[in-house]
């Protein structure tokens, strides 16, 4: 279409639109003089002498010089409107993206007994609209639950929706996507356009077959009947349901579920009076408290294997046999405290932790363990005073190959105590030792 008023007749002639025919008349004369082949020996000239000829030859007939105006004002105005058809872009990021959709998040804040349902819509690229709903998520989580009855109905509500990606009505969809697929095609991404055009068809479908097949009718036209566009249009795709971010929200959800739940464990097997399924309770509390609500503790009179205590340090029982091919010494020292410690090493190398030497030492000694094998491990004790369990941090035992031997781990594991008896490390159950 272009090419029909590619020679502008008035730019040809340096003239404006308005130009009276005597202008036109001066213009071309001028034009001839300076451009004709008998006067300028300049080969560009023949060209510019002929524009400015079939120039003067249009505008200064009345009929073809209106025909030509209108022809020239069409154009112009179809240039104009294929510019207005430039795609759309997120409003939130300002980028443009094959696949743009409307979406509505929801967002609920409560206070008291008003509930506030807000939805925020906009179109927005998919990963704008990820973090958009994680955002919304975010806040009715926080504000959302705090007013009886609707609280927590519409903040249920509002999660469940803003994790599914938020609401995407597909009538206003089908349209952002055809929008996206012309202004694709306008500027020739014909690559980008069929993506835009497989998502409304992906929309149409949701609102009933007949959308479905008028929409892929439509396109068809635009892509010379594109197999692609025969196709099921149904792909996965970063819109998909498992986003990263609605995997965000699941994970937030689940996080904030399982503490609920763990809290209210805990408050409820607080209540209980004392029992040995106590122990269980997944609900970790401060050690201090928890020895102070048991029964006082007593020494057993023997150690675990039924001996009598030993009176210096060493293995209790029979040695355990395993981890004993290694290289690595782990020293356990016990000199800071009055207390009698029954200690046990645990491997934390296997799916759970698992005891591999239990040995015992007296206040005021330490003791060493050696061929342990290269591994993390830690150090569980209990303080035979009070009764008392902790465990140190993990540690690592390594061993390599080094020009004149193996080099292995000496490993030192201080015992400290505290004022009010128990050991300054982490405390833990009776269960795990
Ligand atoms: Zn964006």
């Amino acid at each position: 279409m272009k090419g029909e008023v590619a020679d502008d007749h008035y730019a040809s002639l340096g003239l404006a639109k308005s130009a009276s025919l005597d202008e036109i008349k001066a213009a071309f004369r001028r034009a001839a003089k300076e451009h004709h082949p008998d006067v300028s020996g300049d080969l560009g000239s023949v060209d510019k002498f002929q524009r400015a000829s079939e120039a003067y030859r249009v505008l200064s007939d009345a009929g073809l010089r209106r025909d030509f105006d209108a022809l020239r004002e069409n154009a112009q105005a179809r240039e104009k409107s294929s510019n207005d058809l430039s795609p759309l872009r997120c409003e939130c990021c300002a980028s443009i993206c094959a696949k743009p959709r409307l979406v509505i998040h929801l967002q609920v804040t409560s206070f008291l007994v008003l509930t506030r349902r807000t939805p925020k819509a906009a179109i927005y690229c998919s990963d704008c609209a990820g973090s958009k709903s994680l955002r919304a998520s975010v806040m009715t989580w926080l504000f959302g639950w705090w007013a009886f009855p609707w609280g927590p109905v519409y903040s249920l509500n509002a999660l469940f929706v803003n994790a599914k990606g938020g609401r995407q009505p597909p009538e206003i969809n089908v349209s952002v996507s055809l929008r996206q697929t012309l202004a694709f095609l306008a500027m020739q991404r014909k690559d980008l356009a069929r993506t835009a055009a497989l998502q409304a068809i992906w929309f149409a479908r949701k609102i009933g077959p007949e959308r479905e097949e008028k929409t892929r009718s439509d396109l068809r036209a635009f892509f010379d009947d594109d197999p692609l566009l025969r196709q099921d249009g149904r792909r996965s795709d970063q819109w998909g349901f498992w986003n990263k971010f609605s995997m965000g929200q699941a994970a937030i959800g689940l996080m904030i579920a399982v503490t609920l739940a763990a809290t209210v464990e805990g408050m409820l097997s607080d209540r209980r009076t004392p029992s040995p399924s106590r122990a269980a309770s997944a609900v970790q509390t401060a050690n201090a408290g928890q020895v102070t609500r048991k029964p006082a503790y007593v020494r057993p009179s023997t150690t675990p294997d039924g001996e009598p205590w030993p009176t210096t340090a060493g293995y209790l029982g029979s040695a355990d046999a395993a981890s004993q091919r290694g290289l690595s010494n782990v020293t356990v020292d016990n000199t800071r405290n009055s207390s009698d410690v029954l200690v046990k090493l645990f491997s934390l190398n296997a799916f759970e932790p698992s005891a591999v030497r239990t040995f015992y030492i007296p206040g005021h000694q330490r003791f060493t363990i050696a061929n342990v094998t290269m591994g993390q491990y830690e150090i569980r004790y209990r303080d035979l005073d009070s009764g008392g369990l902790s465990k140190t941090e993990p540690f690592r035992l390594e061993e390599r190959l080094v020009p004149n031997g193996r080099e292995f781990s000496n490993v030192t594991m201080t015992l400290y105590k505290v004022q009010n008896g128990n050991m300054r490390t982490v405390s833990i159950q009776d269960s795990d030792f």
